[in-house]
């Protein structure tokens, strides 16, 4: 089946119960057993739960995976995943990542004794140069965040598959709609559904979609050992914005277009980063290996500090926030913002500078998106 098929009915299907055309939100503890060590498939809601396991199951069909497991946010889907290595484990990680992701790395992770090497992962001889015998993972983001730089999966996991390092992609920006890391090669999905997939802005999750049964198991043990799993509200929540991600992708990704294109030719705009113009550095493999672009446009503004701040101040339907991929079109300044928490160096080597603005473009007209920019940069 295709994909927004996919979308609508995999996982689901009426309720055992009652028929229930929608999957209904388990809101339980635990489970009765039907006699002495004899369940019904669920014991206890951190273990698994319904609800739950219909996210999961939708999210297996649309990444191409074996096996899911729905995390209470993408930092639990990622804390899990990482706690798949052990002391004096190292990864490589790329170096434009999402503010969150390097904080856990950086400030948490490599106090518990795991080594970490941050680096582009856009050459392949710098990434195998970077390969120690230590090396276990290597963490990649594509489009990445916030520089919307494009990653050739398939020259990562080519390199990693012929050393045995697990592969983890965080697909967050792309969707399972526009990219399936998975059919390229790569071992673990880890998803913010926060973003696009809840798609609404009203919830805080995560994913983690295996490439197989084996790794699955071992990401279900620790789900289950360290408590990051989704509550059933949640993942109702996201199951039902998935109904609707392959038609919201698509208009992410029309406004997307229209509003890098207008911001490349405006003369107060310094640089664009969208992966859908023929003049971004990563547009080729992009075309290659995704479906679409999405729906992330960042640019830099003409200017200083207070460039920024007058077009932050005078934008009115493009409200100034963190978090992205809902139907509202969000605006943010990463320096000041999502990536206060990496340090100023770690900042300016993966190219994010004082006069970047990044805009997860909504689902509203994108000719007022346009005009909306239009007269916000006016007081510039
Ligand atoms: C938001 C985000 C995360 C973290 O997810 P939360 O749901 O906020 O915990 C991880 N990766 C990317 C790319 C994100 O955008």
């Amino acid at each position: 089946m295709r994909f927004e098929t996919l979308a609508v009915h995999a996982g689901r299907g009426p309720d055992s119960a009652t028929g229930a055309l929608v999957t209904p939100i388990y809101q339980t503890s635990t489970f009765v057993f039907e006699d002495i060590g004899k369940t019904r498939g669920y014991d206890y809601s951190r273990s698994g739960n319904p609800t739950r396991r219909a996210l999961e199951d939708s999210l297996v069909a649309l990444e191409g995976g074996r096996s899911c497991c729905a995390s209470a946010t993408g930092m639990a889907a990622e804390t899990t995943v990482i706690h798949l290595l052990r002391r004096g484990d190292h990864v490589i990680c790329g170096d434009d990542i999402y503010g969150g992701t390097y904080r856990l790395f950086s400030s948490v992770m490599q106090e518990y004794g795991l080594e970490f090497t941050f680096l582009r992962l856009d050459k392949r001889l710098a990434l195998e140069q970077a390969i120690r015998p230590n090396t276990r993972m290597i963490w990649l983001e594509t489009p990445s965040n916030p520089l919307l730089n494009i990653t050739d999966i398939e020259m990562v996991t080519d390199v990693a598959r012929k050393r045995d390092i697990i592969t983890v992609a965080d697909n967050t920006f792309a969707t399972p709609y526009f990219l399936q890391p998975i059919n390229h090669g790569v071992d673990i999905v880890v998803h913010s559904t926060t973003k696009y997939l809840n798609g609404h802005c009203d919830v805080v999750s995560g994913a983690i979609v295996t490439a197989s049964s084996e790794l699955g198991e071992r990401v279900h043990f620790l789900l289950n050992a360290m408590g990051t799993c989704a509550s059933p509200f949640d993942c109702w929540l996201v199951l039902r914005g998935i109904k609707t991600l392959a038609p919201r992708m698509r208009m992410h990704q029309e406004n997307a277009l229209k509003v890098s294109e207008f911001l490349s030719r405006h003369p107060k705009v310094r640089r664009v980063f969208y992966p859908g113009l023929a003049t971004h550095p990563g547009h080729d493999i992009a075309k290659k290996q995704m479906r679409g672009f999405g729906g992330m446009v960042s640019f830099e503004v003409n200017g200083d500090l207070n460039s920024v701040h007058a077009l932050l101040r005078n934008l009115r339907v493009i409200s100034l926030a963190e978090s992205l991929g809902g139907a509202d079109s969000l605006v943010e300044h990463p320096m000041t913002m999502s990536h206060l928490s990496m340090p100023l160096e770690a900042r300016k080597a993966a190219g994010i500078t004082d006069q970047l603005v990044r805009l997860s473009v909504g689902l509203e007209n994108g000719d007022d998106l346009v005009e909306d920019l239009e007269n916000a940069l006016k007081f510039v």
